[in-house]
């Protein structure tokens, strides 16, 4: 089988780069090996797809960190603005939460992969599902792409496999594999933007309760982390919007050494210590007879309340006239300033995204081309570029897709329409 372009992976990333590259008249085959496309897209944001977030540019460059400058052309080539344009234009209107986080108006994912598709088919992009990749080679100016018994043959491929997360989904490390192939460097995939493991036991017991707005801190190695947003106790640890992105960070620390990062959580951000304690006084002296629980029920949710308790009084009945003021101090600092030990991150196949992958060095940030191998592109998770929980991610995908699909395609135009 002969293409001009054969895009492998038919994520956010490989869909939206086989309609850029459609669009300037390529001929493109796109390889998947689930029977549908878009297995993970339709997972996003529970089922309703936060697909990108509002900002400028230079605050999505910020946002993503390290990666921000590498991303940043690709950003440009199809730019948060444009990607909602893009939607809109195809009668899927988009809005944005208070949060600045950005949904279809129907809260439906399957609109965003439908219109992908339909738009895709529309512009003659063939696809091939149900066939995975297993193994490139370069045979002259052309890629030989080998799925099961067949070859296909290829002026220039774009590996858009995603990275090793939700690995049911068809993310299971092909593309790394895949690029290695051709001398490129993986950066250790690892778990980010998912819970993490405490070294206390207590968090377990509050599996399923959700605190609405938490403040983390951590500190390891120098440098420090802080972030906001709702905590949800699980099994063995934290997780929930606030920790994931901490997670993002504390995965670099954990995963090598397994060293322990010590957390501090401020259960009540929206009090500064001085109000705290003037409502828990006030609290305390209308309920004199209440234990410190029943008192703490006023500020979060009663089974955390009890767990506060638990960890300053054991099983102690103490009814709140007898608090004392270093007592009241320390509980106030257990609201404050809660200290949990950070052991280790949830496993990969339970994290929202991999950090690490195709090394960015070896990418033309101007083009998504390898700097290895003239005419393979990389589009997607499947390179080391990662962003914070609210639609980054997926805006990674829309405009490294971008940029791949449009890149091979100018390339090799003049090539193609001989
Ligand atoms: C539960 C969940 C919720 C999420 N919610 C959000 C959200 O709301 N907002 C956000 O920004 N991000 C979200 N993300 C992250 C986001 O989904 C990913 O960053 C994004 O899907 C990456 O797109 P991709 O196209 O690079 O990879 P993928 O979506 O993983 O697509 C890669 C495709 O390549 C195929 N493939 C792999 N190997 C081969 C092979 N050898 N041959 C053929 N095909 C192959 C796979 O089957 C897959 O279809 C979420 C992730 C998860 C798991």
């Amino acid at each position: 089988m002969k293409t001009e372009l054969c895009i492998i992976g038919a994520g956010p990333a490989g869909l939206t780069a086989a309609i850029f590259a459609a669009q300037q008249n390529a001929q493109v085959l796109l390889v998947e090996r689930n029977t549908t496309a878009g297995r993970k897209l339709l997972k996003t944001g529970r089922g309703r797809c936060n697909l990108t977030h509002t900002g400028s540019i230079e605050e999505f460059v910020r946002a993503y960190g390290s990666c921000g400058r590498f991303l940043k052309p690709a950003l440009y080539a199809f730019s948060p603005q444009q990607v909602r344009e893009f939607f809109h234009s195809r009668n899927v209107p988009t809005q944005e939460e208070k949060d600045g986080c950005v949904f279809p108006v129907s809260s439906k994912a399957s609109d965003i992969c439908q219109c992908l598709l339909e738009t895709a088919r529309k512009l003659g992009v063939s696809f091939l599902y149900g066939r995975r990749a297993e193994h490139m080679a370069a045979n002259h100016q052309r890629f030989e792409v080998r799925i099961d018994k067949e070859t296909i043959i290829s002026r220039a491929v774009i590996l858009a496999t995603g990275g090793a997360s939700w690995p049911m989904t068809g993310s299971t490390g092909d593309g790394y594999r895949l690029a290695a192939n051709f001398g490129h460097s993986i950066i250790a995939p690892k778990p980010a933007l998912c819970p993490l493991v405490t070294e206390e036991k207590w968090p377990g017991c509050l599996q399923g309760v959700g605190i609405p707005h938490v403040r983390i801190r951590a500190a390891a190695e120098g440098r420090r982390w802080e972030s906001e947003g709702p905590l949800m106790f699980t099994a063995d640890g934290i997780g929930g919007p606030a920790v994931f992105d901490l997670s993002r960070h504390l995965t670099d620390i954990l995963s090598p050494n397994e060293k322990p990062v010590p957390a501090h959580i401020d259960w009540l951000p929206d009090l500064d210590f001085q109000t705290l304690e003037n409502r828990l006084l006030a609290e305390m002296t209308a309920h004199p007879k209440k234990e410190p629980a029943g008192i703490l029920s006023a500020f979060l949710p009663r089974q955390l309340a009890q767990q506060m308790q638990s960890l300053l009084w054991g099983n102690e009945k103490v009814p709140a006239s007898h608090i004392s003021r270093s007592q009241r101090k320390d509980l106030l600092n257990l609201l404050k300033s809660c200290s949990l030990t950070i052991v280790k991150t949830a496993p990969i196949e339970q994290a929202t995204i991999t950090r690490g992958g195709v090394s960015r060095n070896e990418i033309d940030p101007s083009t998504m081309e390898s700097r290895l191998r003239a005419n393979l592109f990389f589009a997607g998770e499947v390179i080391d570029a990662d962003g914070p929980c609210g639609g980054y991610n997926l805006q990674i995908a829309w405009s490294t897709g971008a940029l791949a699909g449009l890149s091979a395609a100018q390339k090799n135009r003049q090539k193609w329409s001989c």
